[in-house]
């Protein structure tokens, strides 16, 4: 891992956007997945996101995104994952602050490969700790393939869920069975949620545009 802060940019690099589903966390969530990553985990399932600069990235204005996701008055909670949101910190923490605008009452659940105490001590870009103090859950770590325990909202055991405020503590976010979502958009197959093991190994060789919430 890199000690040193990336720069940012004023927009958000998004990989893909969910509007509304219901397989990444309590209630009705719009999920946003980042484009860029440091990290290299074994068993990635998505490493066409890891490229920090990859042409397939959209380009968005951080309040532009809250107002689009938002103006779904359903929505209770956004989930936010990648590659690697905390090396857009400062982006993401205007998109959240302008969505609690929007909506007061709306839960942040967030995905990070960088442990909690690695961000607090080597935060990959600056605003990371801002950005944590708009986060009700912090799932943390790296994806371990073989830590892959199949159940809850983390990819493998390793990781933690942290609430970092106590919005989401009814919610069990550790061990419930976990599902999945296949959306098509944009001509290609989006696969939401973190998948059992089964589910990977039947995806396994078929090559199509899969893409997931993942670590
Ligand atoms: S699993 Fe997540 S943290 Fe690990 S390389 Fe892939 S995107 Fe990065």
């Amino acid at each position: 891992m890199q000690k040193k802060a990336i720069s940012q940019k004023p927009f958000l690099a998004v990989a893909a956007i969910l509007p509304m589903t219901q397989v990444l966390g309590p209630g009705n969530r719009a999920v946003v997945w980042l484009q860029g990553c440091l990290q290299n985990c074994p068993h990635c399932i998505a490493p066409e996101w890891r490229e920090l600069d990859s042409r397939r990235a959209h380009e968005i204005s951080p309040i532009e995104l809250a107002h689009r996701l938002l103006a779904n008055r359903s929505v209770d909670g956004l989930t936010i994952s990648g590659g690697e949101p905390m090396l857009q910190a400062e982006a993401l923490y205007l998109f959240i602050r302008q969505a609690k605008r929007i909506n007061p009452e709306i839960n942040v659940i967030c995905y990070s490969g960088y442990s909690f105490e690695y961000l607090c001590q080597f935060p990959p870009s600056s605003g990371v700790s801002r950005l944590m103090t708009e986060l009700d859950v912090l799932i943390d770590g790296p994806y371990i393939h073989t830590l892959d325990n199949g159940v809850g909202l983390r990819g493998s055991s390793n990781q933690r869920v942290i609430h970092l405020t106590n919005r989401l503590l009814h919610a069990n976010l550790e061990d419930a069975p976990r599902q999945v979502e296949f959306v098509i958009q944009d001509g290609a197959v989006l696969m939401a949620g973190i998948p059992p093991r089964d589910v990977l190994e039947v995806f396994a060789g078929i090559e199509s545009e899969v893409v997931y919430e993942r670590a």
